[in-house]
């Protein structure tokens, strides 16, 4: 992960917000955070006020950011917590003006811009009235303006349309000193456009070794790898079903090895039928019949030196985690967020 952090880095002259909300990406949200809270980082990027808590219960020093819109029952923990939000709306800015006041402090906040999102921000007509008002707020500090990003790896010309939004909004604003920090790229931003006025980039998937732009991907190291055990090895008959449905019959005498995995741990059910494969001992063999909550079914015939106990890859080092995305029809932050709570996290 360090070393994909150093990519992000190498984008510019750029500080870094590590994106790590949803458990960090189900990597595990305490030990990634410890992990890189020495690394240089800026601020860790959350979604939600949870998050922030478990980073500070685990004793990380680092800014918290809130990426979302924050909940006003919740604005007074965000304050005493010197949580980082960014703000939509004058209602919003107002309160957490008046919390700051109550308690003495001046409290630093970003806003949002709403170059083309649509989930949150500022509308790009609104805040060149708005801002005069909102920096007049005497317990607020704007300390910065985001964006974001809604097809960087997928629309090209509307992406580098949207940093010359971002720019121009910034020049309608009163220039670069109006906010210390200016930032708009996630992955695909940071990898694959120049970021002109920005001096902070929001990494999330590329950290985790994988890039939404596949032109980048050779630039990145591998973090995670789903691996599981044959806990059982069988040969069957021709004409026998496997799995659920019994969409998958064999046709000849077939030699079953059953993998303790499934959907329950967050291994997409969706691939079933669609020639996934899964990695041992150097080779690849296929998926055959549907993945159950627990168990997955493997063809291994004619290779004898498989057994029971061995370990099988499912995605990582040697068989990619976008491959099992596209077979499955899904992007690699749904499978990535989607292993579950009992899978075991080892970290080396
Ligand atoms: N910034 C914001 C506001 C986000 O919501 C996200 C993730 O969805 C990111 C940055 C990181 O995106 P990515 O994982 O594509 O780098």
């Amino acid at each position: 992960m360090r070393r994909n952090l150093e990519v992000a880095r190498q984008s510019g002259p750029v500080d870094v917000m590590a994106v790590v909300k949803a458990d960090a990406y189900g990597h595990g949200l305490e030990q990634i955070s410890k992990g890189l809270e020495h690394a240089g980082i800026l601020f860790f990027g959350v979604a939600n006020v949870g998050e922030g808590r478990r980073i500070q219960a685990a004793g990380v020093k680092t800014r918290i950011y809130l990426l979302g819109a924050t909940w006003a029952a919740e604005r007074d923990e965000i304050v005493t917590r010197d949580f980082t939000p960014c703000l939509s709306s004058m209602v919003e800015a107002q309160d957490f003006d008046r919390i700051a006041k109550q308690r003495g402090v001046r409290f630093r906040v970003h806003l949002a811009l709403d170059t083309g999102m649509g989930r949150g921000g500022f509308l790009i007509d609104e805040l060149p009235e708005l801002l005069p008002k909102l920096q007049s707020l005497e317990n607020l500090e704007i300390e910065g303006l985001g964006s974001h990003l809604p097809s960087a790896d997928e629309d090209e010309a509307f992406t580098k349309r949207q940093f010359a939004v971002f720019r121009e909004s910034i020049e309608k604003l009163g220039g670069i000193d109006q906010f210390k920090i200016r930032h708009l790229a996630n992955s695909a931003g940071l990898l694959g456009y120049e970021g002109e006025v920005c001096n902070l980039v929001r990494p999330g998937l590329m950290l985790y070794g994988i890039s939404p732009l596949p032109a980048f991907q050779e630039k990145l190291s591998n973090v995670l790898t789903l691996k599981s055990r044959i806990t059982l090895i069988r040969t069957l008959p021709p004409g026998h079903g496997v799995s659920y449905g019994r969409e998958f019959v064999t046709s000849r005498p077939t030699r079953v090895a059953t993998v303790g995995i499934g959907y329950g741990d967050g291994y997409p059910r969706q691939v079933s039928g669609k020639d996934a494969e899964v990695w041992i001992k150097g080779q690849r063999f296929p998926i055959i019949g549907r993945v159950t909550m627990d168990q997955t079914m493997i063809d291994v015939t004619g290779a004898d030196e498989i057994a029971e106990g061995d370990e099988v890859e499912m995605f990582g080092a040697n068989l990619s985690v976008t491959e099992v995305s596209k077979k499955a029809g899904m992007i690699v932050w749904e499978i990535f967020t989607g292993i579950a709570p009992r899978v075991v996290r080892c970290y080396q």
